[in-house]
């Protein structure tokens, strides 16, 4: 007999398998063979949110990976023409500070004495090493792209289509430089700008002193107010104090004024005004002697906005250290002091605290105001605190200029954009439109140096002079263009261009550009827009030389493949790449960039605490790929719900793994009788039976299903569509056709290969590494699964399906049944009772014999019965000596129901309350209900049925001995039994136990 199909092990050993695979891929060159089939074939345009190539993938960037290539692979099984072009983010402040701390550097002069040619030499180097390490790492997890063509958002190329798109705004006037106080790190010496700290992980519990300082008034001695602060350090700054104009402030009996409290005594206020009264009378600053006091005059301020809930309502305001300060000094004309310079430390005028960084002015600052009795109080408080997105430093305040791109006529033509992308979760657009409408302008520079060189470059005569593309840059250039090796810092800073206004000579600005241009700009830059011809390696060019293919494309290239059909990533990036690559493209097309988005939240430790490399909880993604399986990872990321955090570790991991095996135990099962009959999958097929026309018309079901599933971007139904269908493969099909397998029936052998196989197809977007193992060895050892296509979904009996559905749930309440009562699964019984599952009713057989009963009735149960009982408190008082006669009526059933839930006895009338009620099994049954569905099973026993009872024992001992002695499945045997009573049961013992003869005699076996 030929042994057609490769036996499986026990189980499956996912990591080996996936190698082996992998390696076979490389062989044939199955993805290539697949993009060259789907060539020319319908368009299914996906783009590649950028990852940033500055340490190696992590578990929380595979999810998004796993299901960027799920629905590449499974738009390529049904036709689909794509792109498969990786991104890798190159610059910015991620990856200067990664590269700082690899060579020691901790602040900007640190980068300067380096030496920022050799800084971005190292920057390049760190980006090169990590893009090599993901792309192994992404191949590893089966992720399917043209990793020789990667884009990188460093090349020339990206950054000469940022500066078409900043000339552009520039053009309708939207480009304009600010002077604002920003949030600002004092270790990266930046701003940084809403969308990069919006999110909830840049805010940490932070300690900081908690001041009461009382600042003199001057035309009223022994008055003073009080305000309160956290941060001492800006108390050098204090120009004026803010007090709620319609809110009441008290004088205590030790002369402060604080906002009044409700909740302390009146008495405890010797005089009480509103705070406009307040309004306009000047104070002692509390630092006045400082050089950079000098000639400020301390004045009270109204400001609607001071917070009654905490401090003293009334507000010490300083514009040169926070954001509403600065914007009451331009209302109100106030002095801006400016008291840190970019590294945080205290600049010159600030006496003996020059130099000393925020914290270290704490301790001087307190005890200077100690000294001349200012402080009335000093604590501590914990409180949410902003850090730098990227290096976890407090974040401080400083008035800067930076460059901004206006939002205001951008805003609505870009929640119209919205309007017409299909979001997975769909309540995620929302969110969307919530940060469009609540978005400031865009902060774009960056003072570092590693990033995107903002083309701009103001000159002495006004004009602001924008460049545009490199040629604009050659033409305009009036030194040193010969030295500029890329379009990066030092290199460009050298250029000077000539003024198109005034002919003088101009420097470029230092700073760079926010890092989410970069991966904004990506749907034009590497699809060719407005590109007149195709450039080889056009997208090759400055850092990216050398590291990439990536050709440029011509403009008939772009208009081909956008918008994006689909582009996925997690949900921050909402106010982050979405956001960008949405004003990009609204800027440069009007119309969105992407007509649908998948996005999904977090990845957690398998408690659903953050992983974090400090606390030991996070996962290597190296690590679970070699343990779990690159396939396991994947289904835990695929039957997540994107809009709840994953919950991912090795235990979810082996729960994935314990369900997988029920579907490897069915092909397990398939090869094993595939091979002992011989079976050829070419055969002609004979006639089906119906549980074959079910399974034939349930696969149907399950590839009509996943596919719509696929369709609307839900991997979570696909694997539960894959669930349901295994389970009803594995424990209805093959569970109901052991006997036709033991008998080697080719047509139950066709139609199981054909269900398993077409599983194989359906999940391979999912799972390509088992699907592919399993396929090379139940279909074709030679082609891939990948290039055969997606199976057709054929007719499906939806009448049949129900009936099935319906008769599963009464066998599983039948077993149920059993088991409350006590009987085993082999003791036949009489008579089984169905209630509310009509469209089990032609299936009668089926359950009889599953369930082993004799007859399945469907109609009501009657199998409960109603028992009183007397409450005796309330009927003792009421029926007196009569009360026992009752009582024996009611134990005996002898009472009469009547409306309302009273019962008449012996001639008395019960009301509700005077008697207990309740169901019960009727005596000599097992009842078993769920969702309107209820069994009852008659548990009476007879002789004939325990004697039958007794055959099945004999049956399954009689395996269990064949199991122990070694048999093969197919081979015959001589029995003999003890027990005379069952030899007239002998047809059946020989034919569940492959028995040619069965004899009286001592229990044994013996080979035929
Ligand atoms: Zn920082
Ligand atoms: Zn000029």
């Amino acid at each position: 007999m030929a042994n057609t199909f490769a036996p499986l092990p026990p189980v499956p050993d996912h990591p080996a398998l996936e190698h082996e695979i992998l390696e076979l891929w490389e062989r044939e060159g199955t993805f290539f063979k697949l993009v060259e089939r789907n060539r020319g074939g319908p368009r299914f345009g996906f783009m590649d949110g950028p990852i940033t190539a500055n340490n190696p993938m992590g578990v929380h960037h595979a999810w998004g990976r796993t299901i960027k290539d799920v629905f590449q692979r499974y738009k390529a099984l049904r036709g689909f023409d794509e792109r498969y072009q990786n991104g890798f983010d190159c610059q910015g402040l991620h990856v200067e500070v990664e590269v700082e701390k690899s060579l020691g550097l901790d602040s900007k002069r640190d980068i300067e004495e380096y030496g920022l040619a050799e800084f971005a030499a190292r920057c390049k180097e760190r980006v090169a090493h990590f893009a090599g390490v993901i792309t192994e790492q992404s191949k590893r997890l089966g992720m399917w792209m043209d990793w020789n063509n990667s884009y990188y958002t460093f090349s020339d190329t990206n950054i000469e289509f940022i500066w078409r798109f900043l000339k552009e705004v520039q053009g309708r006037g939207w480009l304009y430089k600010g002077h604002r106080s920003t949030q600002w790190c004092p270790r990266c010496g930046t701003s940084l700008s809403k969308h990069e700290q919006a999110g909830e992980e840049n805010y940490v519990e932070l300690e900081h002193p908690s001041l009461f300082v009382r600042l003199p008034l001057k035309e009223r001695k022994g008055e003073s107010l009080v305000v309160w602060t956290t941060t001492p350090w800006t108390l050098p700054a204090n120009v004026a104090a803010a007090v709620k104009p319609d809110a009441e402030y008290g004088l205590t009996r030790e002369g402060l004024w604080y906002r009044v409290e409700e909740k302390l005594d009146p008495d405890a206020y010797v005089a009480k005004v509103r705070g406009e009264e307040l309004v306009g009378l000047e104070y002692e600053g509390p630092f006045d002697s400082l050089p950079a006091q000098e000639g400020v005059v301390h004045r009270v301020i109204p400001w609607d906005e001071v917070s009654l809930d905490e401090g003293t309502g009334i507000v010490h305001i300083a514009p040169g250290a926070g954001a509403d300060d600065f914007e009451l000094s331009r209302v109100h004309d106030l002095p801006v002091l400016m008291p840190i310079d970019e590294s945080g430390r205290m600049l010159p005028g600030y006496g003996e605290l020059e130099g000393r960084t925020t914290n270290a002015v704490e301790e001087p600052v307190i005890e200077s105001l100690h000294e001349r009795g200012l402080l009335v109080d000093v604590g501590t408080i914990v409180h949410r605190y902003p850090i730098c997105w990227r290096c976890k430093t407090p974040l401080l305040f400083r008035v800067v200029d930076d460059w901004f791109i206006s939002a205001e006529e951008i805003r609505g033509p870009m929640l119209e954009a919205n309007a017409t992308v299909e979001w997975t979760p769909s309540f995620y657009s929302k969110r969307m439109d919530d940060w469009l409408r609540n978005m400031g302008d865009w902060n774009i520079s960056r003072k570092r140096y590693f990033g995107l060189p903002l083309p701009f470059y103001p000159c002495s005569c006004g004009h602001l002079n924008v460049i545009g593309s490199r040629a604009e840059l050659e033409e305009r250039a009036t030194a040193r263009l010969e030295g500029l090796q890329e379009l990066h810092r030092p290199w460009i800073d050298a250029v000077t261009i000539r003024c198109e206004e005034c002919g003088g000579d101009v420097e470029r600005i230092a700073e760079v550009g926010d890092a989410w241009l970069d991966a904004g700009i990506v749907h034009f830059s590497t699809l060719g827009w407005g590109n007149p011809q195709r450039v080889e390696h056009g997208n090759a060019t400055g850092a990216a030389a050398g590291l990439t293919g990536a050709d440029l494309p011509d403009h008939s290239y772009w208009e081909k493949w956008f918008p994006a059909d689909w582009v996925t990533e997690s949900r921050e990036q909402i106010r982050l790449w979405f956001y960008s690559q949405s004003f990009m493209a609204v800027t440069l097309e009007g119309r969105s960039s992407y007509r649908a988005v998948l996005a999904y939240e977090r990845v957690r430790d398998e408690t659903g605490r953050e992983m974090h490399k400090s606390t030991g909880n996070a996962i290597d993604a190296n690590e679970a790929l070699e343990r779990m399986g690159a396939d396991v990872m994947r289904w835990i990321y695929c039957a997540q719900p994107p809009s709840q955090n994953i919950n991912f570790g090795y235990g979810p991991a082996d729960e994935v793994k314990r369900r997988l095996l029920t579907f490897w135990n069915s092909v397990s099962f398939f090869v094993t009788y595939a091979n002992v009959n011989g079976f050829d999958p070419a055969a002609p097929r004979s006639e089906l039976k119906a549980l074959d026309r079910w399974l034939v018309s349930r696969t149907s079901a399950f590839v009509r299903d996943a596919t719509a599933a696929y369709e609307r971007y839900s991997t979570p139904a696909v694997v539960v569509a894959f669930d349901r269908f295994v389970d009803d493969l594995s424990n209805w099909y093959i569970r109901r056709s052991r006997r036709r397998f033991w008998e080697g029936d080719a047509t139950a052998l066709r139609v199981l290969w054909k269900a398993l196989t077409t599983a194989l197809q359906v999940i391979a977007p999912v799972m390509p590494f088992l699907a592919e193992h399993l396929w090379r060895s139940l279909v074709s050892a030679n082609e891939s699964i990948f290039l055969a296509g997606w199976p057709e979904a054929g007719e499906v009996d939806d009448t049949l399906l129900t009936e099935v559905v319906a008769v599963r749930r009464v066998v599983e309440l039948g077993r149920q049944a059993r088991a409350a009562s006590g009987l085993k699964l082999r003791q036949p019984l009489r008579r089984l009772v169905v209630a509310g599952a009509d469209p089990a009713r032609s299936h009668a057989g089926e359950i009889a014999e599953e369930l082993r009963v004799k007859d399945v009735e469907f109609g009501d149960v009657d199998a409960s019965e109603l028992r009183v009982k007397p409450n005796l408190p309330l009927l003792g008082p009421k029926l007196g000596p009569v009360l026992r006669d009752v009582r024996v009526a009611l134990q005996e059933g002898r009472f009469e129901a009547l409306e309302g839930g009273r019962f008449r006895v012996n001639g008395h009338v019960l009301e509700p309350n005077e008697v207990f009620v309740e169901r019960v099994g009727k005596e000599g049954w097992a009842v078993a209900a769920d969702d309107g569905l209820t069994v009852a099973l008659d548990t009476a026993l007879d002789e004939e049925l325990l004697r039958e009872g007794r055959v099945f024992d004999l049956i399954h001992k009689v395996n269990a001995m064949r199991r122990a002695e070694g048999l093969e499945l197919t081979d015959r045997i001589r029995l003999w039994i003890p027990d005379e009573d069952l030899l007239a049961y002998a047809d059946r013992i020989k034919e569940d136990t492959l028995a040619v003869s069965v004899e009286l005699g001592e229990l044994r076996l013996e080979k035929a």
